[in-house]
């Protein structure tokens, strides 16, 4: 049995008062109607305020990326090292946003999964087809290549990992893949991993995000390969996230 998890991507959100503020109304309201794992990724800059206000609390905390490099002249970077230091759980490899705004390849990408796991950080990998490969069909066909990069490293351990599937098309859209169409994606998912190494799937979580909201998260998370959800918007609402877990 897979314990459900949440993690909330706040992007580029927020405020030192706004990071309190989220963190204490979440960490109030747990109580045994969550039975969830929780995770906030927040901003670079807010890491070390929201691990002071979760220090008592389930909740762990996160980054949105991290470098592919160890250390050294690397200009604005931050490595996997640092965010350990400051004490983070997770960290989201792969975002839509990464991969398409800052031009992230698979290759980086993997480096960036090694990189985390080399600190002990729990890599959150997110895959998922554009507006026009979903439309032409090639859903499976992207989720291949993603995965597939991801397990042609050998290096990678596959019990220290999170698959988020996102959809881009339903990241921030208000749209979402049907429950039923995200089940076969992350079913589809599990297999790929199965063929690798069958324990390692069983045990993986895969996340499905894009547009989760209270009113659309039961139905997702019933599905039996949905492990919970990585929440964009929502997560910034502190009585929607508080919901959306404890629907997981
Ligand atoms: C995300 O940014 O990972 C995401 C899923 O966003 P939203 O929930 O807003 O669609």
């Amino acid at each position: 049995m897979r314990q459900p998890l949440v993690i909330g991507n706040w992007k580029m959100n927020g405020s030192l008062s706004l990071t309190s503020e989220l963190l204490s109304k979440i960490d109030k309201a747990i109580d045994d109607k969550i039975a969830c794992d929780i995770g906030v990724c927040v901003p670079f800059v807010y890491i070390d305020r929201a691990n002071e206000l979760v220090k008592k609390s389930a909740i762990k905390v996160g980054a949105q990326t991290v470098s592919e490099y160890s250390s050294g002249a690397y200009t604005g970077e931050i490595s996997a090292q640092m965010l350990a230091e400051l004490g983070c759980h997770w960290v989201l490899v792969g975002h839509s946003e990464r991969r398409t705004l800052f031009n992230e390849s698979n290759a980086v990408l993997i480096d960036k999964v090694l990189a985390a796991q080399g600190a002990d950080l729990l890599p959150v990998y997110c895959v998922g087809e554009t507006e026009a490969d979903y439309k032409s069909g090639l859903t499976v066909d992207v989720i291949k290549d993603q995965i597939g990069a991801l397990l042609s490293d050998p290096s990678i351990d596959l019990n220290r990992l999170v698959i988020a599937y996102e959809p881009v098309w339903a990241i921030g859209t208000g749209l979402t893949a049907s429950p039923e169409e995200a089940q076969k994606v992350h079913a589809f998912i599990r297999s790929l991993i199965r063929e690798k190494n069958a324990e390692s799937a069983k045990q993986l979580k895969i996340l499905y995000g894009g547009s989760v909201k209270p009113d659309n998260a039961s139905l997702l998370f019933k599905q039996q390969d949905i492990d919970g959800g990585l929440i964009g918007g929502a997560s910034l609402d502190a009585d929607a996230f508080i919901s959306i877990c404890q629907k997981a």
